[in-house]
């Protein structure tokens, strides 16, 4: 049995700019290559992430990274203005996002898990559930007209697998490249390898792609977990 992205328009929602890269980007670059139109929304500016030794306008960096990691990708990128840590499920927030799902008009939206350990992807998860069902409600009016029908969610594994059991595995080997190619792209962050604080991106990408590629049998997978609940649920 295989998955098939053909005909489907996927877009990942993340709180920061370097999220899709760790948990999701090799599904979003299979799903193009098998022709589905693909994107990212990333809500919060990134600009919290300071190295040890600090950068200036980082919100503005990061900003110019995250453009050339969805250019590597060849997706449509939209980005919120929230800052680090600020980013709740709030009225401003919710019809922003409804706003984005009626202009990219998605079938399937990879979100942050309930229960991953930042506050602003937990918050991402409720802006999700929120936001897909209010874009495909009449009464609630956007600048972008009503879709037909929420899209379906599928929940992206939590950094580092912590308290996420997988629903199925996306087998991601031959698109590896694409996200160590992406996650080349964030520099200001890679910078951080050495700060103490901070775990460094590439050994967790690999480790954890190599893990849940473990689990599946295969070089290299991303887990989700499908979003089961009222109009939300597909059959393939
Ligand atoms: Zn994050």
């Amino acid at each position: 049995m295989k998955l098939d992205f053909s005909g489907e328009r996927v877009m990942a929602v993340v709180a920061h700019p370097d999220d899709a890269e760790l948990l999701c980007a090799g599904t979003l670059a299979r799903a193009r290559s098998e022709g589905a139109a693909i994107a990212i929304c990333v809500l919060c500016r990134g600009e919290k992430g300071q190295p040890a030794k600090p950068i200036r306008n980082l919100g503005a960096v990061r900003r110019r990274e995250m453009r050339a990691a969805a250019a590597v990708l060849g997706a449509e990128l939209f980005t919120g203005r929230w800052g680090d840590g600020e980013l709740m499920d709030a009225d401003a927030p919710r019809v922003f996002l409804a706003d984005v799902f009626r202009r990219f008009r998605p079938s399937l939206v990879l979100a942050h898990a309930p229960n991953d350990y930042h506050p602003d992807h937990r918050a991402v998860a409720a802006l999700v559930d929120v936001a897909t069902w209010f874009s495909a409600s009449r009464g609630r009016v956007t600048r972008h007209p009503v879709l037909p029908a929420p899209a379906a969610i599928w929940h992206m594994d939590t950094i580092e697998m912590h308290g996420f059991e997988p629903g199925f595995y996306v087998d991601v080997s031959a698109w590896l490249s694409v996200k160590e190619r992406m996650l080349s792209c964030h520099r200001s962050q890679l910078s951080r390898a050495g700060d103490s604080e901070f775990s460094p991106l590439r050994p967790l990408m690999r480790a954890q792609a190599g893990m849940r590629g473990a689990q599946a049998g295969v070089a290299a997978a991303e887990a989700f977990r499908i979003h089961a609940s009222f109009k939300r649920c597909r059959a393939w």
